[in-house]
């Protein structure tokens, strides 16, 4: 579904992106860990055709996405800070991309109910986004994302700023949604425990490289590297 080969980004002397290849399948859950500088958000923002490569490239469903710009992509991407239009209420965040879209007013309604209702806020649209919880936002965010119905969501930290039982209510909540919609999730996490419980799949990133990429038990039981192991938590 998507593909990325030998994705280089440069800053200055430094790659960001370093020569990496990464692919996920279709209906594929993956959780990209690293440490800070690693490259995750540099990652996703090539991928949405917000960051140009420097070399490689990025395919969608088999198709090279140099020349595509990013709105013409089908990607979400939700940005840790989730970013909000807080001039617009609930369901004027909510309706933003379908809007763009062109969605009738009908169909765009209908949409934006039925998001409400699967991130748990139904009946929220006329609310105003100053009036909720950090943790409704959050949702408000992940349906602002799913709105234009993406055929690959990508999350920046989605729980970031959550408390930790809301992330953990939060992460099951997701991992269901996603499995009934199908979509295909690239999403970066510093939480590791986080990432165990939503992916099928781990990516571990350092310096713009794969460390490792494997399913979280392999991960967990066969850290590849003293680096990976160490990034676990593993003294040895
Ligand atoms: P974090 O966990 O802190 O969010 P990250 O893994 O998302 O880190 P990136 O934001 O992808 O890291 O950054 C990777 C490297 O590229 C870092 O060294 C960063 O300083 C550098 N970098 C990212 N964006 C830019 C930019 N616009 N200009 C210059 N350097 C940048
Ligand atoms: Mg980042």
């Amino acid at each position: 579904m998507l593909r990325l080969e030998a994705a280089t980004v440069r800053f200055g002397a430094r790659a960001a992106l370093d020569a990496l290849d990464l692919e996920v399948a279709a209906h594929e859950i993956v959780c990209v860990l690293g440490p800070s500088g690693s490259g995750k958000s540099t990652l996703l923002r090539a991928v949405a055709g917000l960051q140009r490569l420097d070399a490689g490239r990025v395919l969608l469903d088999g198709a090279d996405q140099r020349t595509v710009p990013a709105h013409k992509r089908g990607v979400g991407l939700m940005f840790q800070d989730h970013q909000l239009f807080p001039q617009r209420d609930v369901g004027g965040n909510v309706a933003f991309g379908p809007r763009m879209h062109k969605v009738a007013r009908g169909p765009r309604d209908r949409r934006v109910a039925e998001l409400l209702d699967l991130v748990g806020l139904p009946g929220a649209a006329r609310r105003a986004v100053a009036t909720l919880s950090g943790g409704e936002q959050q949702r408000v965010a992940l349906a602002r994302a799913l709105a234009p119905e993406p055929r690959l969501l990508m999350l920046d930290e989605p729980l970031g700023q959550l408390d930790r039982s809301l992330r953990e209510r939060l992460v099951v909540e997701l991992r269901q949604l996603f499995g009934r919609l199908g979509t295909t999730v690239l999403a970066v996490t510093h939480d590791q425990g986080e990432a165990f419980a939503l992916a099928d799949r781990v990516v571990v990133m350092r310096d713009g490289r794969i460390a490792q990429s494997g399913t979280p038990l392999e991960v967990w039981l066969r850290p590849a590297s003293e680096f990976v192991a160490r990034f676990l938590g593993f003294d040895n």
